[in-house]
C-alpha cells in the first residue's frame, strides 16, 4: 500500500507529494511544525497540539491556513488513508511559496500544509523503553526561541548525530551554566535519591512538551513529589532516575549520561509507572 501524503489541497502517493523549490519553508526553515501520537487508530492530545502549534504560528506572524476544524478532519483522514493504527502525524505548515527574499513576502501568501502519518513498531518501542537508553550530551547552542516548534533543527539534527556517532541513541542539550535544557526532540525529567521528580522550568528554552504537560497530571494523580526547576548535568548524574518524554516516546528511560550509569542501571519504578499511567491522562479522540 503506497502511504498518502496531503500537500497544499491535495491527498497524493509519496512518490507525487511535492513542495516548490521557493516554499520559504525549505528556502529558510520558515515554518512550524507539530507531531501528534496516533494509538489505537485515535489521536492522542489533538486539541494541545493542535494549540501549540496555533500558538507558534502566532509567534512567527504565519496565517493558520485553515480552521482549527477543517485541520482536525484532514489529519484523521491521513491516519485512515494510511490505515494508521499505531503511530505518528506529522503536521507542518510554511509562510508559503514566495521569492526567495529573507523579509516576509511583501503581498499575503497562502502557508503551505503538508501532512504526513507513519506507523511505528510497538514491539520495538516497547523493547527500547524495557531497556532503557544511553544518551551523551552536547552544548546548547541553539537560538534563544526553541518554545516555538519551528521546522529549523539543524541543532537537533547534529545533536542526534553525535550521539549515534558516539553509541548513544540521544543527546541531552546542556547550557553555557551547566544546566540539563532538554533532548534532541523530547523534555528530560530526572528522580532525585529524595524520590522527587524535576524537570526545567518552561521558557523560551525549551519546548513546553504536550506529553510533559499532561505528564504532570499523571505525576498529581500518583502523589509523586515534583518540581519544575533548572538541573545541572551534575544533578542528573546523581539521579535515582532520568527519562525523556515526548509525543512518539511517551516516558522512554535513560540509564546512561556519558559514562555515567543512572540508578542502578535499568528503568527505574517511577518511570515505568509513568509510561503505563499516562493514556490515562491523555485525550483520545
Ligand atoms: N523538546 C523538543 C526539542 C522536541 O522536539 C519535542 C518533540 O518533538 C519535545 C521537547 C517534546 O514535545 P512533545 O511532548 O509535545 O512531543
Amino acid at each position: 500500500m503506497s502511504r498518502i501524503v496531503y500537500v497544499n489541497g491535495r491527498y497524493l502517493p509519496f512518490a507525487h507529494a511535492k513542495v516548490h523549490v521557493e516554499d520559504r519553508g525549505y528556502q529558510f526553515g520558515d515554518g512550524v511544525y507539530e507531531v501528534c501520537e496516533v494509538r489505537a487508530g485515535r489521536l492522542i492530545d489533538e486539541r494541545r497540539h493542535l494549540q501549540r502549534l496555533e500558538r507558534s504560528l502566532a509567534e512567527l506572524r504565519i496565517r493558520m491556513p485553515m480552521s482549527m476544524r477543517a485541520l482536525g478532519i484532514i489529519v484523521r483522514e491521513v491516519i485512515i488513508r494510511n490505515r494508521i493504527g499505531y503511530g505518528i502525524v506529522y503536521l507542518q505548515i510554511t509562510r508559503g511559496v514566495a521569492r526567495r527574499d529573507h523579509a516576509f513576502p511583501s503581498r499575503p501568501v497562502q502557508p503551505s500544509l503538508v501532512v504526513t502519518a507513519r506507523a511505528l513498531n510497538k514491539v520495538r518501542n516497547e523493547a527500547l523503553a524495557e531497556k532503557g537508553i544511553a544518551v551523551v550530551t552536547v552544548p546548547d547552542n541553539r537560538w534563544g526561541r526553541v518554545d516555538i516548534k519551528t521546522i529549523g533543527l539543524l541543532p537537533n539534527v547534529l545533536a542526534r548525530q553525535a550521539a549515534l556517532e558516539r553509541g548513544a541513541r540521544d543527546a541531552w542539550f546542556v547550557d553555557t551554566h551547566g544546566i540539563v535544557t532538554e533532548a534532541s526532540s523530547a523534555n528530560v525529567w530526572i528522580v532525585t535519591s529524595a524520590g522527587t521528580l524535576i524537570t526545567r522550568h518552561a521558557d523560551n528554552a525549551i519546548l513546553r512538551g504536550i506529553t510533559r504537560t499532561v505528564l504532570f497530571d499523571a505525576i498529581r494523580a500518583e502523589g509523586l513529589a515534583v518540581e519544575e526547576r533548572a538541573f545541572t548535568l551534575e544533578e542528573a548524574y546523581r539521579a535515582r532516575e532520568a527519562f525523556i518524554t515526548s509525543a512518539s516516546q511517551i516516558v522512554l528511560p535513560v540509564v546512561r549520561v556519558n559514562d555515567r550509569i543512572i540508578g542502578d542501571g535499568k528503568p527505574g519504578p517511577v518511570a515505568v509507572l509513568l509510561r503505563r499511567a499516562y493514556h490515562r491522562f491523555a485525550e483520545a479522540g
